[in-house]
């Protein structure tokens, strides 16, 4: 397993917004996490990024207990988080951005390689590049945070919500290069409200709410679950 997130209880002063929950991730897999608003997803991605620490429970990642690892030390090991709302920096440019997902790295040639490969799964940042990010379009800044995130060289890329206020066609066209980034070799852990494409997408999926894992399978099975289809895909 490369990530195994045990028992995990997260609180915010008294309030426990998760209340014990496990989910693994094995390499190459692409797992998406559903439910819907409060359900606890982006607390999730806090406590495994390192941004929350946990009440309780344990996290395991590559074979090593990440659990009291802040959130600096968990990006050096390949634990990398794309923050729900991006997190990019808007007055640097496109090229600026990129180049800080790789701060950690002194590899100069193989930066300069994976800058390129970045540029190869987005030709609009490719276009963009000397474009300062503030100004670019909601689907172009996610794009951006993802490929900045990609620059770090992550084990496993952990995505907030990329379909976040976003027009359908550009949902459709960033999960179709998440698909090629997990086929190019990244194990990929997906927070979404957008079930739908979430679970078309993934391997295997949880489904969250209030807290509690309520629901684990394959994606194709949860997308013909009548009980999911119900409650997050809008059909009976
Ligand atoms: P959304 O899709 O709306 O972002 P979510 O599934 O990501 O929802 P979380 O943001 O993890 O849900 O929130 C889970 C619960 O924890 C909610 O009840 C929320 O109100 C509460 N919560 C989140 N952040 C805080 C905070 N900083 N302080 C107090 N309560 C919080």
């Amino acid at each position: 397993m490369l990530l195994q997130l045990e028992d995990a209880v997260l609180t915010y002063g008294k309030i426990e917004a998760l209340h014990g929950i496990s989910i693994e991730v094995d390499e190459g897999e692409v797992v998406a996490l559903i439910g819907a608003n409060g359900a606890g997803k982006t607390s999730t991605m806090r406590a495994l990024s390192g941004i929350r620490g946990l009440a309780s429970g344990k996290i395991v990642f590559n074979g090593e207990d990440v659990t009291r690892l802040r959130a600096d030390q968990r990006m050096r090991r390949g634990l990398v988080l794309t923050p729900e709302g991006r997190g990019i920096f808007p007055g640097m440019t496109v090229t600026e951005n990129l180049d800080m997902g790789a701060y950690t790295r002194k590899d100069r040639a193989a930066i300069a390689q994976d800058l390129e490969r970045a540029f190869g799964l987005f030709p609009r940042l490719q276009e963009r590049r000397k474009q300062v990010a503030g100004t670019l379009s909601g689907g172009e800044q996610q794009m951006l945070a993802i490929g900045r995130a990609l620059m770090s060289r992550p084990k496993l890329l952990m995505l907030d919500e990329p379909s976040m206020g976003l027009a359908p066609m550009i949902i459709q066209q960033i999960f179709q290069i998440i698909s090629e980034i997990a086929q190019q070799g990244t194990t990929i852990l997906v927070v979404e409200q957008n079930a739908k494409q979430a679970l078309s997408r993934a391997d295997r999926a949880y489904v969250l709410e209030t807290g509690n894992i309520v629901k684990a399978g394959t994606g194709a099975a949860l997308l013909d679950d009548p009980s999911i289809r119900e409650a997050y895909l809008g059909v009976a």
